[in-house]
């Protein structure tokens, strides 16, 4: 069962366009790029040109002015591109930092900085967590303190998708010297701010994604810089992730089918024991089961997103997905990489780069900890 919506003659053609675009410029150049943990520079450009990026922002911004139903085939196709890390740093821009730039921005602030990332003219990157702090945002250390018509930034962040490529990265700072949620601020650093050091990080998986700490010594951005109020940054983020991590989940499904799809077919082909491994009844069961799960993760998550598209309160709801459509991903590539035998094993097989990227399922936007930690909260216990 696919949602209604997606029947519709423009969502139908917008799929067939990503779907396109990625079997040209994507799967073929896949295990290259895989193995030289590089995208080509201009990819980011042709994103932009086919107005993938900001899809559901409005025109004024350069953005598409589609509705939330785009972001969702967007995620479920570029999913399925077998870049699982150059989809993550799409995915940033597009649904996590784009967003919050249009939410909080000014004119001039949308028209220098979002109107070209919107048209792919360079990354944007979101910088939250701190080495020191981790999971616990709220205590982070890095700090922006106002002096005269400057902040100066000192600190730390780590992780960083496109952090260390990035024209400009929203950073999450101390405003303040106490330590509460209501002491942090959003600003909007350019990369080649004096007093910022940016170093890539060398991941197990998410290759073609760029993972980098950002180290800031006194750096002073102008008073302009900030997003919004100084003293609300936290809870900005907080309602940003969410939306990450719904538009994760939608593409955690899409990745599980599509792999369960591709097993299918692989044990369809391989012939053990005078048939199909496909005819198998102990293979042909578990199949069933994994499809089962995927089905349901999917149908919860169009569910959810609905509800969110039409901007009613689902925060527990995406909660449970970032813990149910994740795990379930991580659980559908481990039991699909064990169906393939000893193909599975090689390292230049796409499944093998999948399975190493799927760690970061649990870690990136909340890991499985926090976030059912989180959601225990939510139900009061
Ligand atoms: C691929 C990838 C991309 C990322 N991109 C970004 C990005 O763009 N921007 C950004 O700001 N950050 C990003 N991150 C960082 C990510 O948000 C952090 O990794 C995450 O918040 C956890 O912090 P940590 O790694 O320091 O783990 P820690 O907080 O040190 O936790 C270590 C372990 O302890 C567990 N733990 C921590 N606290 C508790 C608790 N109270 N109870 C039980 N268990 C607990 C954790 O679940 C984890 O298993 C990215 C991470 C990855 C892997």
């Amino acid at each position: 069962m696919e949602p209604i919506i997606f029947e519709d003659v423009p969502h139908k053609n917008f799929r067939q366009t990503v779907r396109k675009f990625i079997a040209k410029e994507v799967i073929p150049h896949a295990l290259e790029w895989e193995k030289t943990r590089s995208i080509p520079v201009n990819l980011l450009q042709k994103v932009g040109e086919h107005g993938f990026i900001g899809l559901s922002l409005p025109e004024s911004v350069g953005g598409g002015n589609k509705d939330f139903w785009h972001e969702v085939i967007l995620a479920e196709e570029l999913a399925r591109s077998r870049v699982l890390g150059w989809a993550l740093s799409i995915l940033v821009q597009s649904n996590m930092v784009a967003p919050l730039i249009f939410q909080l921005g000014n004119n001039e602030q949308k028209e220098k900085i979002l109107k070209p990332a919107l048209a792919g003219k360079f990354y944007l990157a979101l910088a939250a967590t701190d080495p020191s702090s981790g999971s616990d945002l709220a205590s982070i250390t890095t700090v922006a303190l106002l002096k005269g018509k400057n902040y100066i930034l000192n600190g730390e962040k780590r992780y960083i998708t496109n952090g260390s490529i990035a024209n400009y990265t929203v950073v999450l700072a101390r405003t303040k010297t106490q330590k509460d949620i209501w002491a942090l601020g959003l600003f909007l650093v350019p990369g080649d701010a004096r007093g910022i050091k940016r170093e890539k990080l060398v991941t197990v998986g998410l290759k073609t994604s760029d993972t980098a700490s950002i180290c800031f010594k006194d750096c002073s951005i102008s008073k302009g810089s900030l997003l919004g109020d100084s003293t609300r940054g936290f809870l900005y983020l907080l309602r940003g992730l969410q939306r990450e991590r719904l538009i994760g989940a939608v593409a955690l499904n899409s990745l599980a089918l599509y792999i369960w799809e591709d097993t299918l077919n692989f044990l369809q082909s391989r012939h053990r024991f005078d048939e199909a491994l496909s005819k198998k009844q102990v293979i042909r069961h578990r199949m069933v089961e994994l499809r089962t799960t995927i089905e349901a993760a999917r149908q919860f998550t169009y569910l959810v997103c609905d509800a969110f598209a039409e901007g009613k309160p689902v925060d527990k709801e995406i909660l449970m997905l970032k813990i149910f459509s994740y795990e379930n991903c991580q659980k559908i590539i481990s039991e699909c990489v064990h169906l393939h035998g000893a193909e599975g094993f090689l390292e230049d097989h796409w499944l093998s780069h999948v399975r190493q990227d799927s760690q970061a399922f649990s870690l990136a936007a909340g890991t499985a900890e926090i976030v059912r930690d989180l959601l225990a909260g939510m139900f009061k216990m």
